[in-house]
């Protein structure tokens, strides 16, 4: 239990208050805590960026004893650690990088921490379960809890010893919590932990602040520097190789912004350094791979930039879910193209035969997404389960609706041309075929006899590129050895008029949009040019470099901007801004005042 006073820790809105400045709880927290309070053992699924640690940290706060919660990762695990003792919560960790373990365990055992951070190979332990039945537990919690079920995506065999440490401790509830699991993933997940049917709380899907946005690469490296250019505020662009990211880092960095390459390919030093830099700036842009991002808990991210085509749908939720987990509007561009298809479904020859029905079917709700015309937002949450409204009013296609555009007679040309031509050449070739441009290869193959040379003319052969795209997408053309396009999939049937094919070309406008650094209509960007804005951020800036850590363990962006709004001129009023918990008052409130005086 905390230091705060007895009766502010009787309520959990008033400690919620104290310990963390909020005035209520989001989403499903409420549910989650009465549950823990009471002692039920819960799964609780919610989205990155729902604040899944509250659950678990208000309740080690409110009660006698320790939670021990149980984390993957030791990156993540220091993350959680100085959040919370920014916050005044008493917490360590207990893993090998760790030099004051026999202090930690004194405490432990002394009842005099809130949380115990552990890796699942230490919990699992015999002497870590002889220390536990030497201390005051209140609670485990296990994060990042579909590790413990093969159906999920990263499964940990340590999680499955788990339940024989819980099962020693009856009287100790569990908090699972995960923010990606499926139906089958959680059935496992409750199984494997020992947690009833009726424990499990599923938030929804939705990030609202998050603005997708979904276009064809045509100029990666413009395109990115656009991006750049437009938003603020750190941001990840994954790429899909090492290759890429130092190519893409390099091209990017040439602008003046603060680009760094993370992959598996660097130097573990560079990239330690790397994440540490990203993980402390307020501007910095972190070209990377996919793994990256994995063990960060990074609030102030303002976009995430696919350059190439994730790997799936949950791949991609998951990745974007990076972006804006403090609320704060954010954006998530993908840049897709039909050779990121081409080589998908190649690859898709190479996995074993049992696997293949499923990874095509992911890869067939990856070319819905890329190409529809409707809203993007309610593919994703319709994709998990979710019945949401039909628009959702920031994803690009609500904001500016594509030219969708029937296509099927033109679809059937250029098939047609595929196969009149052997299911060999490549688009540029088909596309002099179809629009009659006889040059020296087409002459010496007689192809300007054929009956499909010619017949696209005007603005029909504007539509080519993008079908040509779109036919790759699904399958109904698909890449030969040689670069050459060949029938696939539905190809037959689409030549045959037996089902229709539409294709949403996007507005070209996007470029003379007024720029507005991520802000959506939601209102909750940071004002640009304030000057009282900036001599906050600035203090919060000393402050954490300071203390050593990012600037955001201090307040958020979204406090900052309440203080510069509201002005307050005392220790009380300050007290009340959202975000600014008793210890955090306490810490920083003088300084902060000081600086709200002087405006
Ligand atoms: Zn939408």
């Amino acid at each position: 239990m905390s230091t705060l006073p007895p009766d502010i820790l009787a309520d959990p809105l008033d400690a919620l208050h104290a310990t963390f400045g909020f005035t209520a709880f989001r989403g499903v927290q409420e549910d989650v805590v009465r549950r823990v309070l009471a002692a039920n053992s819960t799964l609780a699924v919610m989205p990155t960026g729902a604040g899944k640690s509250l659950t678990y940290q208000l309740p080690a706060v409110m009660q006698r004893g320790t939670c021990v919660v149980i984390s993957p990762l030791i990156a993540l695990m220091h993350d959680q650690l100085r959040s919370a003792t920014a916050n005044g919560i008493r917490a360590a960790t207990l893993t090998s990088a760790d030099a004051d373990r026999e202090h930690t365990i004194d405490r432990f055992r002394a009842g005099e921490l809130d949380l115990l951070y552990v890796a699942p190979e230490r919990a699992s332990q015999s002497h870590f379960r002889e220390l536990l039945t030497k201390s005051p537990i209140c609670l485990f919690a296990i994060d990042e809890a579909h590790c413990v079920s093969e159906w999920g995506h990263d499964f940990r065999p340590d999680y499955r010893l788990l339940r024989p440490l819980m099962d020693a401790f009856p009287d100790v509830p569990r908090l699972a919590l995960t923010a990606t699991a499926d139906a089958h993933t959680r059935a496992d997940i409750l199984a494997q932990l020992g947690i009833a049917q009726d424990g499990l709380i599923v938030a929804g899907f939705d990030r609202p602040n998050i603005r997708y946005a979904i276009r064809p690469r045509d100029n990666p490296v413009r395109q990115l520097k656009d991006l750049l250019a437009e938003h603020s505020g750190p941001g990840i662009v994954y790429a899909p190789t090492r290759a890429k990211v130092e190519q893409l880092a390099e091209a990017l960095g040439a602008g003046g912004r603060a680009v760094r390459p993370y992959h598996a390919g660097l130097d573990p030093q560079v990239r330690a350094a790397n994440q540490a830099a990203f993980v402390a700036s307020e501007d910095m842009v972190m070209v990377a791979t996919v793994a990256f991002g994995m063990g960060i808990d990074k609030p102030d991210v303002r976009f995430v930039a696919h350059a190439g085509l994730p790997k799936s749908i949950e791949g991609y939720y998951q990745e974007t879910g990076r972006a804006g987990r403090d609320g704060d509007p954010s954006v998530a561009v993908m840049l897709w193209g039909a050779d990121d298809f081409a080589r998908a479904r190649q690859r898709l020859g190479e996995v074993e035969e049992h696997r293949r029905a499923g990874e095509n079917t992911r890869l067939n709700a990856l070319a819905a997404l890329v190409e529809a015309g409707g809203c993007r937002r309610a593919i994703l949450l319709r994709h998990f389960g979710e019945t949401p409204p039909e628009r959702c009013g920031n994803c690009d296609n609500c904001l500016e609706a594509p030219n969708v555009t029937e296509a099927t007679v033109t679809a059937q040309k250029l098939l047609s041309a595929v196969a009149r031509t052997g299911q060999s050449f490549g688009f540029a070739y088909l596309e002099k075929v179809l629009t009659g441009v006889a040059d020296d290869r087409i002459l010496q193959r007689g192809h300007e006899e054929l009956s499909v040379f010619g017949i696209v003319a005007g603005e029909e052969a504007a539509l080519l590129r993008p079908l040509s795209r779109a036919l790759q997408a699904r399958g109904a053309l698909v890449p030969t050895e040689h670069g050459g396009l060949a029938l696939g999939g539905d190809a037959r049937a689409i030549m045959r008029g037996e089902t229709s094919i539409q294709i949403a070309i996007q507005p070209k406008t996007e470029r003379k949009r007024k720029r507005d650094r991520g802000g959506s209509s939601s209102g909750g960007a940071n004002p640009i040019g304030d000057p009282l804005f900036d001599a906050l951020r600035e203090l919060r800036r000393s402050l954490a470099q300071e203390a050593g850590v990012p600037p955001y363990v201090i307040f958020h962006d979204s406090t900052l901007r309440e203080m510069a709004t509201l002005r307050p001129a005392s220790l009380s009023a300050l007290g009340a801004i959202t975000g600014v918990g008793a210890r955090k008052l306490e810490a920083y409130g003088d300084a902060f005042l000081e600086v709200l005086r002087q405006f």
